[in-house]
């Protein structure tokens, strides 16, 4: 079986289907096969009407009566019908899936799960999913694997596209025969294999198949465990071992020395307005050793909003520049590169040091790129842009990336291909790279640190400077608003302070029950008439983003409603509130970027989460209501959410993986025992890795994520 191969070469994917997978990022038969199911429906478990009893049930039967109806106050979409089986009828009802009224055959049977409560004085199935019941027998084909039971579990996959589930299924029923000549992956399992080295039981010739298979045609709970264990052992290994290979290749690389000389340092600390925290010097301390040394840093800085990272960049920029070298500074939009160089102007030229800004509308960009080269410049801040434009430096010695979840993957990369050509050669024998130092306000769990960073040296500032008022948290149900939050609002800007509100969508979306950010507004104007209010949202046009942002932080914009694109790093001291619509459609993590939108200046600040749900609060909102500290929320949400789901969290983010169970630490330290012996055994035997072409490409996937030079 060619796993490179094209989806095109499978039965029943054509050009058309094709493009749309492409876009889900489904390029060849390897990419369909480790698209796993979302979740399983399990069939095995449905029941007869009579025996039903509140909670989450399934039951196969027929829909009939079905009606759709708008609700005149919020303008729901209620679709209602009733299901029958041999013994009994109920009641089922959608909110705002109109789509349902017409996806039924009436005459035939469905599998329906969903929660069956008692609800507004009845009992009824609410918004259960449906899955055409196809009774399959149970046939065993050639190779002696059994035939799905597709009645007891049914995979089911996330829809891409117009590409819905069910199709899935088809694709995969279509290479079904072929599973068995999947080939082996893992180091030891492989027809001879030179590789002598530990691996656990469930790494044998044959695993991977097994589990893929497993994982698109499981018969029982069993099975489907056993596969996500392999697959993530896999997964993780592969990520462990492209670590394990940047490490090593990093440490042949060379970087220039940067040494520390404390009156330099002292110099700046002692002209600034306030005393670093324990953990700021400690980080600083991390870092400005590691300048010392001639190869190349890769230290990520991580420490909650607020935690104040960028003094500590200044103070490493700072010993580059003292050294007489170039600095680099980049952020992931013109907004927050605008901000760094304001934050670190007054900071750094009263010291004698040169800096420029460079963004999309910066005018004299000839100028500055002659300056650059010409080193005139100590310090360049951009967004990616000066390095993805071509712009030589003199002497560019230290690269700072800030935010750096929201480099995507491969243009971290590029950036740091291209730095190294412009690196000054003060010995032409070697390859140079620049000192890397990135930094994140998303904290991980440490748990996740060896998985989540691989081969990056972390530094964390755990601690606020003091002084802080905390953010006041309170968790309000939409009807509470009026009462409790219009009052606060008034209030805090007849105190000049300003106020974020966050909406979850752009529009009015009927097929969704949260609120609009041009809704809101509108609404937001009737209730406040005298203040200036304006929305903000993904869709515009960057300048048009940037022209809002600039009016808000000087103060010309007295409510702000938006969706979540002023999470990141975005400071303006004086907005004292943030009001997050439909709280419970966010996570932790994010909710907790939000909340630390306000909190930045001397006022004290707060933070409602406007609840749309008649239920108890969730768990997420109590935990946000009690606490602020970002790292303790991470481990929170990790605990919450569990294995299952985290990852889905991390694959926009620092990492991409698919499966891996991140909290499996056993696991871990196994793939990672494992993937440290190969690594040496591969560097050792050069020749050795020729026999793993697919692993090695695999991992230039993850080393485009992990290699930092
Ligand atoms: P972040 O880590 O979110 O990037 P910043 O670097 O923007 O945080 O710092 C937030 C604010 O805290 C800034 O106004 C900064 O001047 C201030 N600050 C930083 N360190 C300290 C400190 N040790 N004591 C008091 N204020 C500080
Ligand atoms: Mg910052």
């Amino acid at each position: 079986m060619d796993l490179s191969a094209e989806v095109t070469s499978i039965n029943g994917i054509g050009e058309k289907t094709a493009e749309t997978l492409k876009k889900a990022g489904i390029f060849t038969v390897r990419d369909l096969l480790y698209f796993l199911p979302r979740t399983y429906e399990n069939f095995q478990n449905s029941v007869k009407i009579k025996d039903l009893k509140p909670g989450k049930i399934s039951v196969r039967g027929r829909i009939s009566d079905l009606k759709t109806q708008r609700t005149h106050r919020r303008g729901l979409y209620i679709t209602t019908g009733t299901i029958t089986d041999d013994t009994g009828s109920i009641r089922v009802i959608w909110f705002n899936q109109p789509y349902r009224a017409k996806q039924f055959d009436e005459k035939r049977d469905y599998y329906f799960n969903g929660s069956y409560d008692f609800k507004n004085g009845r009992y009824q199935l609410t918004s259960p999913s449906a899955t055409l019941a196809t009774d399959v027998e149970v046939t065993t084909d050639e190779k002696g694997r059994k035939s799905l039971k597709k009645n007891s579990f049914q995979p089911i996959y996330s829809q891409r596209g117009s590409v819905k589930s069910i199709k899935f299924n088809q694709f995969f029923e279509a290479l079904r025969s072929d599973f068995a000549l999947i080939p082996d992956l893992l180091p030891g399992t492989l027809e001879d294999d030179s590789l002598t080295v530990e691996k656990p039981d469930f790494v044998y010739p044959g695993a991977r198949a097994d589990a893929l298979f497993s994982s698109h045609f499981p018969d029982t709970t069993a099975e489907i465990d056993a596969a996500r264990r392999y697959l993530s052992y896999e997964e993780l290994f592969e990520l462990l071992l492209a670590a394990n290979l940047s490490k090593q290749e990093n440490s042949k690389l060379k970087a220039e020395i940067l040494p520390f000389k404390a009156e330099n340092t002292k110099k700046l600390i002692s002209s600034l307005p306030f005393k670093l925290t324990n953990a700021q010097r400690q980080a600083t301390w991390d870092i400005l050793k590691d300048m010392e040394k001639p190869t190349p840093m890769n230290r990520l800085l991580q420490g909650d909003v607020g935690s104040g990272k960028t003094v500590v960049a200044a103070i490493a920029a700072f010993q580059a520049v003292c050294s007489g070298f170039q600095v680099a500074i980049l952020a992931p939009t013109s907004i927050l590169a605008t901000q760094h160089y304001e934050g670190l102007k007054p900071l750094l030229e009263p010291l004698g040091v040169k800096m420029a800004l460079m963004i999309g509308s910066t005018r004299d960009k000839a100028n500055i790129k002659k300056q650059l080269k010409s080193g005139k410049i100590d310090i360049i801040i951009g967004t990616h842009a000066i390095i993805t434009d071509d712009t030589d430096f003199h002497a560019l010695a230290l690269c700072i990336i800030d935010e750096q979840h929201r480099f995507g993957v491969g243009q971290r990369q590029k950036l740091l291909l291209k730095t190294a050509r412009n690196i000054k050669k003060t010995n032409p024998e070697f390859t140079y790279a620049p000192h890397l130092l990135s930094m994140t306000a998303t904290p991980i769990p440490r748990s996740l640190q060896l998985t989540v960073f691989g081969d990056l040296d972390v530094s964390i500032i755990n601690e606020l400077p003091k002084g802080r008022q905390p953010i006041e948290t309170k968790i309000l149900k939409s009807i509470e608003q009026k009462e409790r939050l219009y009052p606060k609002i008034s209030a805090e800007i007849a105190a000049s302070h300003q106020v974020y509100w966050i909406c979850h969508n752009i529009e009015d979306n009927p097929m969704m029950e949260t609120t609009s950010v041009k809704k809101q507004a509108k609404k937001l104007q009737g209730i406040f008439p005298q203040q200036k209010i304006e929305f903000l949202h993904g869709r515009m046009k960057p300048a048009e983003k940037d022209e809002i942002m600039e009016r808000f932080a000087a103060g010309k914009i007295d409510i702000l409603v938006s969706t979540t694109v002023v999470e990141v790093g975005v400071n303006v001291p004086n907005a004292s509130v943030i009001v997050i619509m439909d709280a419970e459609s966010y996570g932790l993590a994010q909710l907790h970027q939000l909340r630390g939108r306000v909190g930045r200046g001397n006022a004290k600040s707060y933070c409602y989460l406007i609840s749309n749900s008649e239920d108890q609060p969730t768990k997420r909102l109590i935990e946000m209501e009690k606490s602020t500290d970002g790292f303790h929320l991470a481990e929170v949400d990790l605990k919450i959410r569990g294995p299952g789901e985290i990852y889905g969290a991390l694959q926009h983010g620092a990492l991409d993986l698919r499966i891996a169970t991140l909290t499996d630490t056993p696991l871990i330290s196994l793939a990672s025992r494992q993937a440290k012996a190969v690594a040496k055994e591969f560097t050792e035997h050069p020749e050795s890795m020729l026999k793993y072409k697919e692993l090695m490409s695999g991992i230039s996937h993850y080393q485009q994520l992990t290699t930092l030079n």
